[in-house]
């Protein structure tokens, strides 16, 4: 095993699309691993495949770790001394390497088509053998190349497997074996010379002296044909990196996240109003804990308490309710600075501001009274909305409990005893009105406060009502109760 005295983990990831909660999930504990061990966090973009993996995802990987606050010491825009660390700016390397391999025999060429490669396989599964390539062009003769060239096919490179198996110790699940029958000779390269992931990403992790790979549980089936690059690039197995690879994250279904649902993207927990430290105290809980029933961590918790040996092996399951709940517990703990500037850009995106001195210094007001109610910063807009509203209109579907008789006794009841206070203040707003409906007309205090919350927010779901009254002040809370009783 890798003996370097300092750590260094990479997080690898391919993007194809928007970094999903997998992938996060990874770059987490990649991220936690070097910073307990005061190692380093090696970012590299595994972009070899450029028709699926384009400029702007890559952007928005850097972006996304960025704004979970998972920095890297070497890869995109800090460079490092193994860079370049973007996969299709170091195709030659792994071509010298691909080449290197047929010099000595551990790889070879092979002209086999696309059709012939599953007609084959079909034949395969028909005669119940273990799928893969069947070694057709292992050894062919120089004759036979010939023939092939003459007919203008390009070959492929590959990797061969010798008979046997390969054993290593997983950090995570213990020792793992394939068998070689399982693993047939793999391609490295394809006919236009572009190297595949498994060259790659095993030329770069030798390369770039990476010492742990701590990467999701789907790929634990490429490690075996990673090592025989590693071997084919001779080097001693006492500087292969230690795998550990992360047990899967499932859906609540138990079904496999997946790419193609919008709720795994990071990109959908940030508009709905997740805060980073959430998402990511969320999924540090993943497959690891800190090792008490503790679920509220900060990431500096995290950075301590992280090992390896806490990572479990069994699936882990995503519970939206849980993250809400961390998120919610996060929000409560945000200093009033901080959450006016989280919350600002949900209400300016949301219209409900336009970015005023005014409006800032009453959001700052009235932010103190949800912040205990709210569980997404999506929810702030719908809450305050009330507040600045040009042409404030009671929600339709409220509008019919205003209308009642007993909500009309109520509102002429409140208006009276709010249009005479003298402090227009949350403690007098309900003083007053307390003792004349609850006491005096012995109204149950929900019946007695609905009708006139409707009346001043729009909704029966608002901020509390006497400080919302407070907020909107005199003028505007009487004249929206004045056109309730109208109406
Ligand atoms: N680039 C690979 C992926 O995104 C992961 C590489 C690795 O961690 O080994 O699936």
């Amino acid at each position: 095993m890798a003996n370097n005295s300092q750590v260094r983990v990479r997080f690898a990831p391919s993007p194809t699309g928007d970094l999903h909660v997998g992938n996060i999930r990874t770059a987490l504990f990649d991220w936690a691993y070097a910073r307990h061990t005061q190692g380093k966090l090696i970012f590299r973009i595994e972009d070899t495949d450029r028709d699926r993996v384009t400029d702007e995802y890559i952007q928005a990987a850097i972006d996304t770790l960025k704004w979970l606050g998972l920095n890297w010491d070497e890869g995109p825009e800090v460079g490092g001394a193994y860079g370049p660390y973007l996969q299709s700016q170091r195709l030659e390397i792994y071509a010298e390497w691909a080449q290197k391999f047929l010099d000595n025999g551990d790889a070879y060429h092979c002209y086999c088509s696309a059709d012939e490669l599953e007609e084959r396989r079909q034949l395969q599964m028909k005669n119940n053998q273990a799928p893969g390539y069947d070694g057709k062009c292992r050894d062919l003769s120089n004759v036979q190349i010939e023939d092939y060239k003459s007919k203008g096919r390009k070959p492929v490179v590959r990797m061969r497997m010798p008979q046997g198996e390969t054993v290593f110790t997983d950090a995570i699940r213990g020792e793992v074996k394939f068998e070689h029958l399982y693993v047939p000779d793999f391609v490295l390269a394809r006919a236009d010379g572009s190297p595949l992931y498994t060259l790659a990403v095993a030329v770069d992790d030798i390369l770039m002296k990476i010492t742990h790979v701590l990467r999701g549980e789907d790929l634990l089936s490429s490690t075996p044909r990673q090592i025989r690059v590693y071997q084919a690039m001779g080097v001693a197995e006492s500087d292969y990196p230690i795998f550990a690879h992360l047990p899967f994250v499932m859906g609540q279904d138990n079904a496999k996240l997946s790419k193609r649902n919008g709720e795994v993207s990071i990109a959908w927990y940030r508009e709905k109003g997740f805060l980073p430290d959430a998402i990511c105290n969320y999924l540090a809980l993943l497959g690891w804990s800190p090792g008490d029933d503790k679920e509220n961590i900060t990431m500096q918790e995290l950075v301590d308490l992280f090992t390896v040996e806490r990572v479990n092996s069994s699936p882990a399951r995503f519970d939206m309710k849980k993250l809400e709940a961390i998120n919610g517990d996060k929000i409560r703990a945000l200093s009033l600075p901080d959450f006016l500037d989280w919350a600002l850009p949900f209400l300016m995106k949301a219209n409900v501001i336009s970015g005023s001195d005014d409006e800032i210094a009453l959001v700052k007001k009235a932010l103190p009274i949800i912040q205990e109610r709210i569980v997404t910063l999506g929810e702030i807009p719908a809450m305050l909305n009330f507040l600045f509203v040009k042409n404030f209109a009671v929600d339709p579907e409220e509008q019919p409990k205003l209308v009642e008789a007993a909500a009309q006794e109520v509102l002429k009841v409140a208006l009276t005893k709010v249009e005479s206070l003298e402090k227009w203040d949350h403690t007098s707003i309900e003083e007053v009105l307390r003792k004349a409906l609850i006491e005096e007309l012995g109204l149950k205090p929900r019946i007695a406060f609905s009708a006139l919350r409707i009346a001043v927010t729009g909704s029966h779901i608002s901020p509390p009502l006497f400080e919302s009254m407070e907020l909107l002040g005199r003028d505007g809370s009487i004249s929206r109760i004045k056109s309730a009783i109208s109406a």
